[in-house]
């Protein structure tokens, strides 16, 4: 690390209860070294003379509390210091959030469910970063629900789930050795099947309770709940109802005033609702690069992160050794369905997938299920594969995996989503 101190850089001085805000574009990675004082990076602390890289096109703030000496490699990245910051605002949600945790462990009951709510780009998953990290410097290990299926952090895009924190989450930190439960909902927004959407949070609500009922000493830590940026009409409808899914205590809505009232009317007394400022840090993200961002999610979940040098594994299954699902059938009028059958039954329908090249480039969920007796939908997922080719004769599926050997498991769930980057 000290060889790395003396590369040629730029120093940043910051003065107390100031950010220096840094954003990485396409050319290179970054390192960013912590030379002298305290920083952190969203509640996560720097160690002194210890690089962190920074992946390019990504952006963090480094916040100091009482001053530091920041050097950030190369000279020529993009960054600059602000003192305005709404830390102090977020530092006393953390306090807030900390007496109630300490009561749950005082009157043996479940911790604070905190909902992180706001629309696109204001900061929902740092905020949840920063809660999680603060809670977990005080040896807190609260759970973390990510609801957001668009640009979560928990798993690859089209899924929803929940980690279990056991350390502090750093930058670059992919979050995927964290005990996990991820459920495959298949689509990067809650409109396209708003039934199943609802049923898998209140399967992974359902998950939460058991899994604090059955571990005591996890349930007082609390949980973080991250959202999706659809805050209107129907949108508005789903965080209502997971809200009410999770019995949340507390929802911090993130710079809208109207969300703010909303909420307050609805719930009246039955959960605190605050409203928070946002980061003027924050990147606003175009349709295009929120696309990119998870695409390149896809990619680190194969491939890992571009400095590994790990290449995922291909190999053949044959259509006689796996079933492929679809779940959600088109929503067919009732004159059209039998006798007895409601309309909404088609939104968590199970359909069989006949193999064939239109599949090629889809991403499929491994169930954890052993067998179709299961409940297939609302069954967690094990991982996922990317489909590579598929030969009609030989009736093989090529498929991309992260891990060697064969699957572990025999049902797979195909998504909407889609992975292009495939070596040739
Ligand atoms: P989405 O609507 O996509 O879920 P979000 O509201 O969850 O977005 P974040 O993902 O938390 O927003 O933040 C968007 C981007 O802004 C992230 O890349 C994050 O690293 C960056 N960011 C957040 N806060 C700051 C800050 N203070 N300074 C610089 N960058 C920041």
């Amino acid at each position: 690390a000290r060889a790395v101190a003396s590369l040629p850089g730029k120093e940043y001085k910051l003065e107390a209860e100031t950010e220096l805000r840094i954003e990485v574009r396409s050319v290179s990675d970054a390192k960013v070294i912590l030379l002298q004082g305290k920083a952190e990076i969203f509640g996560c602390e720097l160690v002194s003379d210890k690089v962190v890289d920074m992946r390019k096109r990504t952006t963090c703030a480094v916040f100091t509390w009482h001053g530091c000496t920041i050097k950030i490699i190369p000279e020529s990245v993009y960054a600059y210091v602000s003192d305005k910051t709404p830390m102090q605002f977020y530092v006393n949600l953390h306090e807030a959030l900390e007496q109630r945790r300490c009561k749950a462990v005082e009157n043996n009951t479940d911790g604070p469910v905190t909902m992180v709510i706001g629309p696109t780009d204001v900061g929902k998953s740092t905020l949840c970063r920063l809660l999680l990290n603060y809670a977990v410097r005080l040896g807190r290990l609260p759970t973390f629900i990510d609801l957001d299926v668009g640009q979560g952090i928990v798993s690859i895009p089209g899924t929803i789930g929940a980690l279990h924190i056991n350390r502090t989450i750093t930058v670059s930190d992919g979050l995927d050795d964290y005990p996990s439960l991820v459920f495959h909902y298949g689509s990067n927004t809650p409109s396209t099947n708003v039934k199943l959407y609802m049923t898998l949070v209140s399967r992974l609500a359902d998950s939460l309770r058991k899994y604090w009922a059955n571990l005591p000493s996890r349930c007082h830590n609390g949980c973080i709940i991250n959202t999706c940026g659809w805050i209107t009409d129907v949108g508005y409808k789903i965080i209502v109802d997971a809200a009410e899914t999770f019995k949340v205590d507390q929802i911090i809505v993130l710079d809208n005033e109207r969300l703010y009232n909303d909420l307050m009317i609805h719930f009246g007394s039955n959960a605190e609702i605050v409203l928070a400022p946002k980061s003027g840090g924050v990147i606003e993200r175009a349709q295009s690069t929120r696309a990119n961002a998870r695409a390149l999610r896809i990619k680190t979940y194969f491939y890992g992160d571009d400095n590994s040098g790990y290449t995922p594994h291909v190999y053949e299954l044959a259509f006689s050794d796996i079933q492929i699902f679809k779940v959600g059938g088109p929503n067919l009028p009732t004159s059209c369905l039998p006798l007895g059958m409601k309309p909404e039954d088609a939104a968590l329908k199970l359909i069989n997938v006949v193999p064939e090249k239109s599949l090629i480039h889809r991403i499929l969920a491994v169930s954890a299920a052993l067998s179709t007796d299961e409940d297939i939908v609302q069954t967690a997922v094990i991982g996922f594969v990317c489909v590579y080719d598929v030969d009609v004769n030989r009736k093989i599926l090529k498929v991309l995996s992260p891990s060697p050997g064969a699957l572990p498991r025999h049902i797979l769930i195909l998504s909407d989503l889609s992975f292009y980057d495939i070596p040739s």
